[in-house]
């Protein structure tokens, strides 16, 4: 896949089909495998996963990432051919700042991490190119996009 989104991209429409940086996911450091078993048996999406017949990923001690899956206030509506996207907070006192200043474009380049191993910004790219599929007009102001655009 080409990555070719750009911070200008990065709108409430764009947002609104993608909210892939609304997907929370915590790390843990210097996780022993005893305690990834334990994580991994009571419910919790550990990342690296278990090697397939295996109860974990290795033996070694290192940190990991839970997957806590989307943000309770993120409303997710389905269509027939889109998924849309809402943030029940945006808009009310209770945004978060961190929200409001997430920007994945300058996130991933800031943090060498603009690259295809990036599940952000791929799924933000892949969020682009089905609007731009659509025929729909792209993100076309020379305005930087606000970070209050994120998932409104
Ligand atoms: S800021 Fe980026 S990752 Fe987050 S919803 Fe918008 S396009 Fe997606
Ligand atoms: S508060 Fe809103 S913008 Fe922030 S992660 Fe949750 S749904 Fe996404």
């Amino acid at each position: 896949m080409e990555l070719n989104i750009v911070h200008a991209d990065i709108t409430s429409e764009l947002c609104q089909r993608c909210a892939a940086c609304c997907r929370i996911y915590l790390t843990l450091a210097n996780t022993d495998s005893r305690y990834r078993k334990f994580l991994r048996t009571i419910g919790y999406s550990v990342l690296p996963p278990a090697v397939e017949g295996e109860q974990d990923c290795c033996d070694e001690i290192h940190d990991v990432r839970l997957d806590m899956g989307s943000c309770k206030h993120l409303e997710i509506t389905t269509g027939d051919e889109e998924t849309s996207y809402r943030c029940q907070l945006h808009g009310t006192s209770e945004f978060p700042q961190l929200c409001a200043d997430f920007d994945c474009v300058s996130w991933s380049k800031h943090n060498n991490a603009y690259n295809e191993d990036n599940h952000t910004i791929v799924t933000a790219q892949m969020a682009l190119d089905a609007l731009r599929n659509a025929g729909e007009e792209g993100p076309d102001n020379g305005d930087a996009a606000t970070n209050e655009d994120a998932v409104p």
